[in-house]
């Protein structure tokens, strides 16, 4: 089931408001959660950056869900896996500059265990610690659009139970979208969060996840279902969901149904990012002349002169097409995977993206 709600401002009393609404709607908070349960809070916490960025899960919208978990009485530990290492060292800043650093229930255990998946796509997945040590997860997404998936929600959401360079690793094993996207699926199946909400009132627009347009949708949404959040989000934002490549595999799977809703009193048209057609361009092509179409149409990322040579995208770069040479990053772009991860992860937005031979 699906419900959403407007929410004009991250203002504690209106979120409350429209959390209270879609849980209800729902069936009520205590009808997923009770006492006993210990429950992990999983944003979206992709990289430093201030709330205001709209990258990652308003700290708001967590406070507000906190404080109805607490009138039930559960366990809560908050925990995520941003793009980084994960470490103390490297997630401090995280929770730092997202604004959670006040939440006593962030999780201080950066340990990962192998999860065994014999029946899955991937056999095995290294999970952040908290992912064992909870009964529910309550998985707080963020809308926005995605330069390799097309749009992140609740379902992409889930990839940063991955600890830390692991998923680095995902990025290079799974180069295609659509291998990508049935690593998503999988990942998704074996978290099963009880309850996916999605901070609606900012998002982001273009090229996201990072380095997108924040754009007003004021309305949060929730769902007990991760598929289903993510169809009807799509419609929301305007987007085709047989344009989202792990949708459109999760529909082929069966995984969620369309409806004929229109949403017209929540719409608001989301950019996309061009990635999209790309793709699309891309399948009609013979696989001989794929090189050549990457080289002129694919956007490529490109080192801009605010970089400071920090390395955080070659750490990141899941082909290790990325060297520091004298005090500034380097692309190699016969390894490179238009992955976008070092779009991504750059806190000095010194990595553009452009079409064109390089
Ligand atoms: S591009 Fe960004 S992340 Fe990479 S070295 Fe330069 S400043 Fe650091
Ligand atoms: S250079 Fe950037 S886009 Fe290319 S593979 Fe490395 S992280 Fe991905």
């Amino acid at each position: 089931m699906f419900s959403v709600n407007k929410c004009d401002s991250y203002d504690s009393k209106i979120i409350k408001k429209s959390l209270n609404f879609c849980l209800a709607e729902l069936g009520g908070l205590d009808k997923f959660i009770k006492k006993e349960d210990t429950v992990l809070i999983k944003p979206n916490l992709l990289m430093p950056a201030v709330p205001e960025r709209a990258v990652s899960t308003h700290p708001e919208i967590i406070k507000v869900l906190i404080n109805k978990l607490n009138k039930i009485g559960c366990k809560i530990i908050i925990a995520d896996s941003s793009s980084g290492d994960y470490s103390f060292e490297c997630m401090e800043n995280v929770y730092k500059e997202c604004g959670y650093s006040n939440f006593k229930e962030i999780s201080n255990d950066f340990s990962s265990k192998e999860y065994q998946n014999k029946s899955g796509f991937i056999k095995k997945y290294d999970l952040i610690s908290a992912f064992f040590k909870a009964d529910k997860i309550i998985n707080v997404c963020k809308v926005k659009t995605h330069m390799l998936t097309t749009m992140t929600c609740a379902v992409k959401n889930l990839f940063g139970l991955i600890a830390g360079k692991n998923k680095t690793y995902f990025h290079s094993r799974f180069s295609t979208v659509d291998d990508f996207s049935k690593m998503l699926i999988d990942l998704a199946k074996i978290a099963k969060p009880c309850l996916n909400i999605a901070d609606g009132v900012f998002g982001m627009e273009g090229e996201g996840p990072s380095r997108g347009k924040i754009k007003k949708l004021g309305i949060i949404a929730a769902s007990t279902d991760c598929f289903e959040l993510d169809y009807n989000i799509s419609k929301i934002i305007g987007i085709d969901y047989k344009k989202i490549p792990y949708l459109k595999l999760a529909k082929d799977y069966g995984l969620f149904k369309e409806n004929n809703k229109n949403y017209s009193d929540y719409k608001t048209q989301f950019k996309i990012p061009n990635s999209e057609l790309i793709s699309k361009l891309f399948k009609l092509i013979p696989p001989k002349l794929r090189s050549i179409y990457i080289d002129f149409f694919v956007k490529k990322p490109f080192i801009k002169d605010t970089c400071i040579g920090c390395g955080l995208c070659a750490k990141s770069c899941p082909a290790k097409a990325i060297s520091i040479i004298k005090g500034k990053a380097k692309i190699n772009y016969s390894k490179c995977i238009r992955c976008y991860c070092c779009h991504e992860i750059c806190r000095y937005n010194a990595v553009g993206l452009r079409k064109g031979k390089t």
